[in-house]
């Protein structure tokens, strides 16, 4: 059995899903964001919500 993380995004927790930046995404969070054109105002919430995970993850380590 693999490994749960939390996605940073919808904090789903899930193993299915990869790390960007350190940064885990669920599978859904990944496609929907990959399906999200830059200019969406969406595709800055996830960025936001990466950028904010990431930020925390370097205090951290
Ligand atoms: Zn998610």
């Amino acid at each position: 059995m693999r490994e749960q993380s939390c996605c940073s995004v919808c904090s789903k927790r899930t193993s299915k899903g990869i790390y960007v930046l350190n940064v885990f995404l669920c599978h859904e969070c990944e496609q929907e964001m990959v399906n999200t054109p830059v200019e969406d105002p969406k595709y800055q919430f996830f960025v936001d919500q990466m950028s904010k995970a990431h930020h925390q993850s370097m205090i951290v380590s």
